[in-house]
């Protein structure tokens, strides 16, 4: 007998295949409607079970897509993914499933467990979040709302992008490009009728590699400045995107746009995220003005806003970097993917078995999991960078574990894909540290799903887990990436067969820790000017004003009065990141917290790491975060936990 689908994807008929279940879906949602005593069992259960019947069978093709593109994966996920909007659209949209939800809530809260509470909830929220249970010249105006936000967020990020590509520095002096990697000089280099000059731009890497490495201040000067002042004309689309966030939040029934971004997230409340920020800055203050007196003892005088990157790599380069071939040999990919499974082994007692199942690659392999000799999921790991492979890493979840109509257990499955040195018969794949920190970082996110013993789909593994909790596991597991005893399980020359030295382990923390106060007093300030900024309708002037209060705690340098910042912060103006940039910091603080538990009490045998598996990990989205970590820990988490991640406390 076999739980787990069988990974394949039919190219030529799948936009058929599609077509012909999003009918019988539709036609099933009319006859769910239709029924006359609507209840959790025969109403919500197989409403869920559709969805994830159409999600099983859709991620394989955008999987596909990721690891294997070929002019017909695109060609076929781009004509599935407008039919698959339109149908969710009309779904999200449709007020007889937010009624029969209302209906059976009320008629069933009592008597349902918290899983089922929580679906209903949660999708009640939904819709409520969307505005679709108010009239209809409400609903009118916020899809008008809607309509121009999305033109406005758009704008802005096309004048940053503008402005950013209109922007060129030349530099005809070769002594002024002295001390950048060749790699750098090399895309900056041009010929200009005979004679050679170096072209740098406000385009990432261009930018930051003079920022970083060129000696002269005044062309950094000249470049910070253009940086800064890039596409003024976003701060009226600033003022009017504000206005209309604080519009929209009002019209459903909330104070102030930060009120409504936290209504679906972990955090209680707005003032419990305000402090928790302020109270970071606070106790990071002393030791990013150490750090900062570090930086200007290599500088003659006082440290300006466009110094602080060149003289911070001076100061790295002298005592805090680390050299990535020496540590490679200690990572080859197969020892750190066994080592990573016996660590998880002796901290929650599951078992990872090989499978030998065909997959799409010969790369890609498939592997049973284990909680005391019970198989529970399926995890499918794509390591290595090949041509055809979207670049990046990440974890994308399969099957979620559940029950489905007839009660029968459905188990959990997700993928693991990097972009890792490819391994050749010859050569192994060998590891930079930083790439062993990502495979736990995306492990963590993958057996949140899979050890999931929550019993319904929507809110099982990581399926309805809060914004800013859900990278509370991944982060959790890659803290362990840098602890010795976990290293040393797996951290062998390859060659030589030598265990990694202690120094080497020290050293990879202190490199980790690099200026950390420093970097979280910037995180703070972006994260402060954010959440602040959406709790009332700041106007002109206002905004900047906002930012310069903020800055008297956070900034331990004058920031020139030209710099707008604001103008460029894409993240919360242009994505989806809008009084919500706190939840990095936040969800931070959860793991560290949670890992120095484990850490505390010796790492293997730790009972709070059994807690962790039977509380965080196995119940999902079933509860609040908030809740779950209470359970874990019988206390709210504690920021200084952070600190004492960053070497800070
Ligand atoms: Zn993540």
């Amino acid at each position: 007998m076999n739980n787990f689908l069988e990974f394949k994807v039919d190219l030529d008929n799948f936009i058929d295949e599609l077509n012909k279940r999003l009918k019988v879906n539709n036609t099933k949602v009319e006859e769910l409607l239709h029924l006359e005593h609507k209840s959790y069992a025969n109403f919500v259960k197989p409403l869920q079970m559709m969805d994830e019947y159409l999600e099983q069978f859709f991620t394989p093709l955008s999987h596909l897509n990721a690891v294997n593109n070929t002019d017909k994966t695109q060609e076929v996920y781009a004509q599935s993914l407008p039919i698959i909007t339109e149908y969710s659209t009309k779904l999200s949209q449709n007020i007889a499933i937010y009624k029969a939800y209302k209906e059976i809530y009320a008629n069933e809260k009592e008597s349902l467990n918290y899983e089922k509470n929580r679906v209903l909830e949660l999708n009640i929220q939904h819709f409520e979040l969307s505005g679709a249970h108010l009239d209809e010249t409400t609903k009118e105006r916020l899809q008008e709302i809607n309509i121009r936000k999305s033109e406005l967020s758009n704008n802005f990020s096309q004048n940053l992008l503008d402005a950013t590509n209109e922007y060129e520095y030349i530099i005809e002096n070769e002594k002024d490009v002295e001390g950048l990697p060749v790699s750098d000089i090399e895309s900056a280099k041009f010929e200009d009728e005979g004679v050679t000059k170096y072209k740098f731009t406000l385009q990432m890497p261009s930018y930051i590699a003079y920022m970083t490495y060129g000696k002269n201040a005044t062309i950094r000067e000249t470049l910070y400045k253009a940086y800064v002042t890039r596409s003024p004309q976003n701060a009226a689309i600033i003022d009017e995107l504000l206005a209309l966030k604080n519009e929209m939040s009002i019209l459903l029934g909330f104070d102030n746009y930060s009120a409504y971004s936290i209504a679906s997230k972990m955090a209680p409340d707005e003032k419990s995220v305000v402090s928790f920020l302020n109270d970071l800055v606070k106790n990071s203050k002393a030791q990013a003005k150490e750090e900062l007196k570090e930086v200007q003892a290599l500088c003659k005088k006082p440290l300006q806003s466009f110094d602080t990157g060149y003289y911070s790599e001076l100061l790295k380069k002298a005592k805090y970097e680390i050299d990535e071939e020496e540590y490679r040999p200690y990572f080859e990919q197969q020892n750190v993917v066994e080592g990573m499974f016996e660590f998880l082994n002796r901290l929650f007692g599951i078992k990872f078995e090989k499978t030998d199942e065909k997959l799409w690659d010969e790369k890609a392999l498939s592997y049973n999991l284990y909680v005391n000799d019970k198989l529970v999921s399926r995890l499918y790991t794509d390591l290595e960078a090949r041509k055809s492979k979207r670049g990046g890493a990440w974890m994308h979840n399969w099957q979620a574990h559940c029950l489905d109509e007839e009660g029968k257990e459905q188990l959990s499955s997700a993928f693991i894909v990097c972009n890792f040195p490819a391994s050749t018969p010859k050569n192994p794949s060998l590891l930079r540290h930083d790439d062993v920190v990502t495979l736990f970082h995306e492990m963590g996110h993958a057996i949140h799903h899979m050890l999931s013993s929550v019993n319904e789909n929507e809110v099982s593994g990581v399926n309805g887990v809060e914004w800013d909790a859900v990278e509370f596991p991944s982060q959790f597991l890659e803290n362990f990436a840098y602890e010795p005893k976990v290293l040393k399980l797996f951290a062998t020359h390859y060659k030589t067969g030598e265990t990694i030295p202690d120094a080497m382990i020290e050293k990879l923390v202190k490199s980790k820790n690099f200026l950390s106060a420093s970097g979280m007093l910037r995180q703070l300030e972006f994260s402060i000017f954010d959440f602040k900024l959406h709790t009332k309708v700041y106007k002109g002037n206002e905004v900047q004003d906002l930012l310069d209060s903020i800055r008297e705690e956070t900034a331990l340098i004058q920031t020139p009065s030209y710099n707008k910042f604001q103008n460029g912060f894409a993240h919360i103006f242009a994505g989806g990141y809008a009084a919500g940039y706190y939840s990095y910091k936040w969800a931070e603080v959860l793991s560290a917290d949670a890992f120095f538990s484990v850490v505390d009490e010796g790492i293997f045998g730790s009972t709070t790491a059994q807690k962790y598996l039977d509380i965080i990990l196995q119940r999902g989205g079933s509860q609040s975060m908030q809740e779950l970590f209470y359970l874990l820990q019988g206390r709210e988490p504690n920021p200084n936990s952070l600190l004492r991640l960053n070497g800070i406390l």
